[in-house]
C-alpha cells in the first residue's frame, strides 16, 4: 500500500465511521472482482469483433434484439449469462455496512444479480437484471436458467413468444422513476462510495449531479483522468479496500426516515460540485 493510499484509507475509515447516510455506487469493478469480464475492455471489444463482427454495443442493442433475435441470444447466452458469477468478498464488507444501519442506497448498472446473492437490501438497479425474464405477450416470468438452457431463442412454454431478457439494451432509457431515485438518494447522502468504476461513468455522473457534500470517495484499481472530480481517490481493488475501511465493530445506527430532501429550486451550485466532464480528443 503507498502512503498516499494509507492516508486516505484512515480518513476514509473515520468518515464511514462518523457517518449516518452512506449511498453506494456499484460499478463494473465489482463483477470482474466477481470473476466477470467488462465485454466493453479493449480486450474483450476486439475478441467480440473477431468473433460475431459486430461490437458489444451492436450486440446488446434493442435494434439486434429486434432485428436478430437469433445472433442476439447466442451471443447473451455465450458471453453475459454463461456462468452463475459468486459475489466477491467485498460484498461481504458491503453486507455489514447495511446491518450498521448506515447504507441509505446501493445503486447498480450492474445485472448480474450480485447484489442480491449477496443479501444486499435496498438496490436500485438501474440496468435491471438477468434474473428478471418475461414473455412480453401474456407476462409469464422465467428464470434465466430458462433462458440459458432453451435451444435457441428462448421461447414462453404458455403462448410461444420469444422471452425478453430483463436487462437495458443499448438505444433503451433508464426508467425515469429508477433514475430519481437514484439522484435524490445521492443528492441528500451524507458520504458516496464510489466503487469499482470511474466519475467518467454516466451513472456516477448523473447520480451524483446534484450531489453537494464533500465527502465522495472513489474505491478502484485504475487510474482515470476524472479521478480528480471526487474528493478522496483510493487506487486497489474494492475487496483489498473495504476491510480496512469498514471495521467489524462499525457503531450501529437507526436509520433516519427515508424521505428525500425537497427539491431547492434555483440553489447556487459550488464550482467544484458541477462534475460534468469533457473529453478532449
Ligand atoms: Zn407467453
Amino acid at each position: 500500500m503507498d502512503e498516499q493510499n494509507g492516508t486516505t484509507i484512515a480518513k476514509v475509515k473515520e468518515m464511514i465511521e462518523r457517518s449516518e447516510d452512506i449511498v453506494v455506487l456499484l460499478g463494473i469493478g465489482t463483477v470482474i472482482e466477481s470473476g466477470g469480464e467488462n465485454i466493453w475492455s479493449s480486450r474483450e471489444c476486439y475478441r467480440i469483433e473477431e468473433k460475431y463482427h459486430k461490437s458489444p454495443d451492436e450486440m446488446m442493442s434493442v435494434e439486434y434484439y429486434s432485428a436478430r433475435r437469433d445472433k442476439f441470444f447466442e451471443f447473451y447466452k455465450n458471453e453475459i449469462i454463461s456462468s452463475c458469477l459468486t459475489p466477491a468478498p467485498l460484498y461481504k464488507d458491503l453486507k455489514r455496512l447495511q446491518q450498521s444501519g448506515k447504507v441509505r442506497k446501493f445503486i447498480t448498472q450492474n445485472y448480474f444479480d450480485l447484489e442480491e446473492r449477496a443479501g444486499l437490501d435496498d438496490v436500485i438497479e438501474l440496468h435491471g437484471n438477468i434474473k428478471y425474464n418475461a414473455c412480453p405477450h401474456c407476462g409469464k416470468k422465467f428464470n434465466v436458467e430458462y433462458v440459458r438452457n432453451a435451444k435457441g431463442v428462448p421461447v414462453c412454454d404458455e403462448c410461444n413468444s420469444a422471452i425478453r431478457p430483463g436487462i437495458l439494451l443499448f438505444g433503451e432509457k433508464i426508467l425515469n422513476g429508477l433514475m430519481t431515485e437514484a439522484v435524490n438518494a445521492c443528492e441528500s447522502a451524507d458520504l458516496i462510495l464510489v466503487l469499482g468504476t470511474n466519475m467518467y461513468d454516466n451513472m456516477v455522473k448523473f447520480c451524483t449531479g446534484n450531489y453537494e457534500g464533500e465527502r465522495l470517495v472513489l474505491i478502484t484499481k485504475e487510474e482515470h483522468y476524472t479521478d480528480r472530480y471526487a474528493d478522496f481517490v483510493i487506487h486497489d481493488t474494492v475487496t483489498n479496500v473495504l476491510p480496512k475501511v469498514i471495521t467489524d465493530d462499525l457503531p450501529k445506527i437507526t436509520p433516519k426516515p427515508k424521505a428525500k430532501a425537497e427539491s431547492k429550486p434555483g440553489k447556487e451550485k459550488k464550482e467544484k460540485q458541477n462534475k460534468t466532464v469533457t473529453v478532449k480528443k
